[in-house]
């Protein structure tokens, strides 16, 4: 009896228990197998744009695979550079791994605005101009249009690329033809460095190239570059600076009490970019801090503006972005300290392309004797001394640069 009990026990009980763990176990496996990216190897790259693109994954398969179609691709772009430029195979590789970086070398590639779109993520329209224009969906009129540019308005890009190695390829690539500054976090130059390394072996990219004399000036790249999406794939570091713009910058309105153009009481410091435009990477504004986007409004004060939750308590606003779309963050993004979040303009109650600046450090307040505000002197330990000549007080400044690190405050 005990026995039968036993092998009853064994066949209504266990077995089916044993059947549901080894179940799960093989849920959870494929689980952590498609969070971790497919293999740990591709895990290390970060491809912005893929996961929001109305075509989905990259056209197809791991590009490290022959056989797939994104290598097949890769392939087909590698030859035409090749041939039609004679660049090198670190020039190549610096090319294909950035169309990486951007789509997953994916020409169907479109970030959810319709804004950028293709294998390099052209601007397709709105803030970034529009270089796609009728470029079509597909690998060869994408590489057509790279060669196009590259021949002509982007010709700087193979100025510098020539007798570069892969790290400077990449650079080139970047600056000159995506148009982000060479130190911008959004480059992710390590990973796409080890990526370049990577396409470099897989495609056999060990040839040296005979780019001819090209000039051309790359005077649209800024207004008309290809835009990285920081929402999808956010900068592990920030800019180094911690301030909200980058380069050569002024100023232009101190905190508290400063009597701004119209008069009235100002609250917050107004930064400025040397020679800032309302677009362009120029007028770029960067998050001072990690946090999460927690408004992007409009007021008649600040106009377009986007506040940001800090992730040590504290809110940051950014104001007078030229338009809602100029601000590239949306609610709810997580963002990184020297992301760039937003653009320098002059909407609401300003005089010249700025961004207004206001930290509060309890709450999402900045209108003049907020309770919580605080000075952006006392918190952003780079300000320059000679914009602070007292505690909790600035004061219209500069030049200064945010390269030069010396001059704290
Ligand atoms: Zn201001």
């Amino acid at each position: 009896m005990k026995k039968a009990i036993t092998v009853w026990f064994w066949v209504k009980i266990l077995v089916p228990i044993l059947l549901v763990l080894i179940g799960l176990l093989f849920f959870f496996l494929v689980v952590i197998n498609l969070l971790a990216g497919g293999s740990s190897d591709d895990s290390q790259v970060c491809y912005p744009s893929n996961n929001d693109t109305s075509a989905g994954a990259g056209i197809g398969g791991d590009w490290k695979d022959s056989k797939s179609k994104t290598h097949k691709a890769m392939q087909a772009a590698a030859d035409k550079f090749k041939n039609e430029l004679h660049m090198s195979g670190d020039n190549i590789a610096a090319a294909l791994a950035i169309g990486l970086r951007e789509s997953q070398f994916n020409p169907k590639a479109e970030n959810p605005s319709g804004q950028v779109k293709g294998i390099w993520q052209w601007g397709a329209g709105g803030v970034n101009g529009n270089r796609y224009k009728d470029t079509q969906d597909n690998v060869d009129s994408q590489v057509n249009l790279a060669i196009k540019e590259l021949k002509s308005s982007h010709a700087a890009t193979l100025t510098h690329m020539r007798n570069a190695d892969l790290t400077h390829s990449l650079e080139a690539w970047d600056v000159h033809f995506e148009g982000v500054a060479a130190s911008d976090p959004q480059r992710k130059s390590t990973q796409t460095l080890a990526t370049a390394q990577r396409v470099k072996q897989v495609f056999k990219l060990d040839f040296s190239g005979s780019l001819t004399d090209l000039t051309g000036d790359d005077a649209t790249t800024a207004q008309g570059g290809a835009t990285l999406n920081p929402n999808n794939c956010p900068p592990a570091t920030g800019t180094s600076s911690g301030l909200p713009v980058k380069g050569q910058y002024n100023i232009t309105g101190g905190y508290p009490n400063y009597q701004g153009a119209g008069g009235s009481p100002h609250y917050g410091m107004d930064f400025q970019t040397v020679g800032a435009k309302e677009n362009g990477d120029a007028s770029n504004v960067y998050a001072v801090a990690d946090g999460k986007v927690y408004t992007k409004a409009f007021d008649a004060t600040g106009g377009n503006n986007v506040i940001i939750k800090n992730n040590d308590g504290s809110y940051t606003y950014y104001g007078h972005a030229p338009s809602q779309e100029s601000i590239v963050v949306n609610k709810g993004d997580t963002v990184h300290k020297g992301q760039h979040i937003s653009h320098q303009g002059q909407t609401g109650l300003a005089t010249g392309v700025h961004v207004h600046f206001g930290v509060n450090k309890k709450k999402p307040a900045f209108a003049p004797q907020s309770d919580g505000l605080v000075s952006g002197g006392d918190y952003l330990s780079k300000v320059p001394r000679k914009a602070v000549p007292e505690k909790g007080q600035t004061i219209p400044a500069g030049p200064f640069s945010t390269d030069q690190d010396k001059d704290k405050k």
